[in-house]
């Protein structure tokens, strides 16, 4: 059923993208808001259905991982590149710390990290007011790459970080902008990440931001 859900949604999301675009001045700004909101919510929806692909995948034990040689740094410049549009059109600083010209090679699922990487700075950035900074950070330690996304958003309370990371589990935190949380991507994310060998984790104090991390076996030299 998901996967009949997913082209007539696309068709809605693609053409709605395409009359935002194509629209001229006769169409007033009312119109062009609807048009917008069209967008935005098939988007959400085709988020939302594929994220349900992956859950019944994961379900079924078949959690597929096309793993191939990569450097972990061009995928985390890659995720801030496509979240820096969302970051400054929200006013919200979204910076990178990481040493100078090392890779971290992996032998990994590229667009597999990029959804734990979207999903993680996506989220750092829905939960945080504007004019609030979210760093990521690239590290090594030992034989593992090091990577954590911090903001400075509300935190979570001890009481529910037990639930983050189970399918299906929302915490009482609202996201600035109200979106709905189907509390699936980081239910996934851990999944992903614990299937290239790695661990997933969060450390968080109600005011004072969360900082959520994953750690991942690097190639041996
Ligand atoms: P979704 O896929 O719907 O965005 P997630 O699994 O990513 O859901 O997140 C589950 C819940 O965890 C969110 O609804 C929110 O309550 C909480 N959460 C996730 N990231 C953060 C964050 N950076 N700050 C505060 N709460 C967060």
């Amino acid at each position: 059923a998901a996967h009949d859900l997913r082209s007539p949604l696309g068709v809605i999301q693609m053409y709605s993208q395409f009359l935002e675009t194509e629209l001229g001045p006769a169409v007033s700004e009312e119109h062009r808001q609807f048009i917008v909101t069209i967008r935005h919510t098939s988007e959400a929806l085709l988020r939302l259905v594929d994220n349900l692909l992956d859950v019944s995948q994961i379900e079924a034990g078949k959690l597929e991982l096309h793993r191939q040689s990569l450097d972990l740094r061009v995928l985390v410049e890659q995720s801030l590149a496509l979240n820096r549009v969302l970051a400054t059109k929200t006013h919200r600083q979204l910076a990178l710390v990481a040493p100078e010209l090392t890779p971290f090679l992996l032998d990994a699922d590229g667009p597999k990290l990029e959804q734990v990487l979207n999903n993680l700075i996506g989220n750092a950035l829905k939960f945080s007011p504007p004019g609030t900074h979210v760093e990521v950070r690239l590290g090594r330690e030992g034989d593992r790459a090091l990577v954590s996304v911090r903001d400075q958003g509300p935190g979570i309370p001890a009481q529910e970080v037990g639930k983050l990371f189970r399918f299906f589990q929302k915490t009482s935190v609202r996201s600035v902008g109200g979106e709905r949380s189907s509390g699936l991507g980081l239910a996934i994310a851990r999944k992903i990440v614990e299937g290239h060998g790695g661990t997933i984790w969060v450390e968080t104090e109600p005011g004072r931001g969360s900082t959520f991390s994953f750690a991942l076996p690097l190639t041996s030299p």
